[in-house]
């Protein structure tokens, strides 16, 4: 990346405040110990950007650290979009609740990684050189011929590492995190490597939905560089997970395989033509200065609207339209989301919020009053929601209900008001809290509706898979 470049990013970041919900990952972040002109500034930043890279406190990266074995597994993995869920591993030094567990095991199961004979992993122990090469390799999909200077040389080939003044690779050595971010990013990204067209764009593919952002790195935090329209051809280098490295005109940049086909010829999309006249509209409760319940030091607020815009990205993915009563922290009248649902033409409502109270588990509310003609799909679509929810979240089930509520009452076309759990009850509130089970939810408000239309006779088959 051209350093003006770089300026502008870094500003960009610097311009994004930090959310209040416990989402470390995806929150933007400035650490004190990397300034603008720390040698592999662009790198840690270009990977802290997409959740890729965290600091190793709450203000410092530690670029001097060693990096170790578990640390580099969370990088590689969140890179490549493995399932990070702490969980049991296969190995008998790494418990369910350490940080890594969920990347490590993932990457053991996918070859990228292995551990020890006596199936322990030493997550702890210091990465060398050696080894970061043959991660990245494996990770990344390189021949490099089972050797560790196989895997040394399938990276400077590429213009992603150097050797040393003295010919060697000092495969040895042990990596700190700023060396191992650089190598890392390089291997994601090939505007940081050392040498130009280190990549072939070989293979074509056609865009599969109406259209396609390209963004800067792997995942939807990365800023887009560029839209691609349905059925362009593209060009693909290689992939970083389930995300293809194209070229499309002057743009390269990343896009979700999911939206790509093989052939020029469009396959049956399953898709019903008619839902891309259908309107979503979400509405995450409170705002601004109503933060809704609160408990355990977070807000409902936050909460909801962080759910919301994950369904949100969701939507976007698909022929919907969906809009939103609230994109940020701002207050906006119960009156005011319903005509705004009215004057943006909405088939469905759906507000999403977090009980209070004392209880436990996801509940879903719909209005049943005999003059509202929306009675019979409203509950169908909550039916439909708090079937997903309760599969997704596993608390208790406490139905679909009816509920005078005023965004539910008012509006003219099916609307439900999702409770996601109780904010104030451990068990719940440690959802509502993480940024992986907020996920969760808003796949699981989004299969719901997807559910509903598809018992309304709409074919959605297609869609369903845009949350794998
Ligand atoms: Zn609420």
């Amino acid at each position: 990346m051209k350093k003006r470049a770089f300026l502008v990013l870094l500003s960009f970041l610097l311009a994004i405040p930090l959310f209040g919900v416990n989402n470390t990952a995806k929150a933007a972040t400035t650490f004190t110990d990397v300034g603008a002109s720390h040698r592999a500034a662009k790198e840690i930043y270009y990977l802290a950007q997409g959740g890729i890279a965290q600091g190793a406190s709450a203000t410092e990266f530690g670029p001097n650290k060693r990096m170790t074995r578990a640390e580099a597994a969370a990088l590689i993995g969140r890179a490549l979009q493995l399932n990070g869920t702490k969980r049991v591993t296969s190995f008998k030094d790494v418990g369910s609740g350490m940080f890594a567990s969920g990347y490590i095991q993932s990457a053991a199961e996918k070859g990228i990684l292995s551990g020890y004979s006596d199936k322990t992993f030493h997550p702890y122990q210091e990465v060398t050189r050696g080894e970061m090469a043959v991660m990245i390799s494996k990770a990344f999909g390189y021949e490099y011929g089972n050797t560790l200077s196989g895997a040394a040389n399938a990276l400077k080939s590429r213009g992603i590492a150097q050797g040393k003044t003295d010919g060697s690779f000092g495969a040895s050595e042990r990596i700190i995190r700023a060396d191992f971010s650089v190598f890392l990013a390089r291997a994601i990204n090939p505007k940081f490597r050392l040498v130009e067209n280190t990549v072939t764009f070989k293979d074509a593919r056609w865009i599969n939905v109406d259209s396609l952002n390209v963004r800067t790195g792997p995942n939807d935090a990365y800023p887009k560089v560029g839209a691609v329209k349905q059925d362009q051809q593209v060009k693909s280098a290689y992939k970083v997970g389930a995300w293809n490295y194209i070229q499309y005109g002057s743009i390269e940049g990343f896009v979700h395989g999911s939206y790509l086909r093989d052939t020029a010829e469009a396959k049956p999309a399953g898709v019903d033509p008619r839902i891309a006249k259908q309107v979503v509209v979400l509405d995450p409760g409170h705002g601004g200065r109503d933060s809704g319940a609160t408990g355990f030091g977070i807000y409902e607020k936050n909460v909801v609207l962080d759910t919301g815009l994950k369904v949100n990205n969701l939507f976007k993915q698909t022929p919907f339209q969906v809009k939103m009563t609230r994109s940020t922290d701002k207050f906006v009248e119960l009156r005011d989301r319903v005509s705004y649902a009215k004057s943006v033409g909405a088939n469905t409502f759906i507000s999403i919020h977090a009980n209070a109270g004392g209880g436990t588990g996801s509940e879903t509310y719909y209005y049943s009053a005999y003059k509202n003609p929306n009675v019979a799909d409203s509950k169908l679509l909550a039916t439909k929601i708090q079937n997903r929810l309760v599969a997704a979240w596993n608390l208790a089930d406490r139905g679909v209900k009816n509920g005078n509520f005023h965004v539910i009452r008012e509006n003219t076309m099916p609307a439900v008001l999702v409770e996601l759990g109780f904010i104030d009850r451990k068990a719940d509130n440690d959802k509502l809290r993480s940024d992986y089970w907020r996920n969760a939810a808003a796949k699981a408000i989004y299969l719901g509706t997807l559910d509903y239309y598809k018992a309304k006779g709409y074919e959605v088959d297609g869609l369903y898979d845009v949350v794998k």
